[in-house]
């Protein structure tokens, strides 16, 4: 078995500031932490779980 693992990307309303992570259920699961966003970035990777948040366009 090839098991890509392939960070999920996950859009997020656009007038947030930031996103909040806990990595979801189950083995993926982390401490819950916050990620904000910079003026110049939308989007934000998660150092736990590696998702990566995308504010929509
Ligand atoms: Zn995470």
């Amino acid at each position: 078995m090839n098991d890509t693992t392939t960070p999920k990307t996950i859009e997020i309303d656009i007038h947030a500031d930031g996103v909040c992570c806990n990595g979801g259920d189950g083995a993926l699961g982390h401490p819950k932490v916050w990620y904000s966003f910079n003026d110049n970035s939308n989007s934000a990777q998660c150092s736990y779980c590696d998702r990566i948040f995308t504010k929509k366009t």
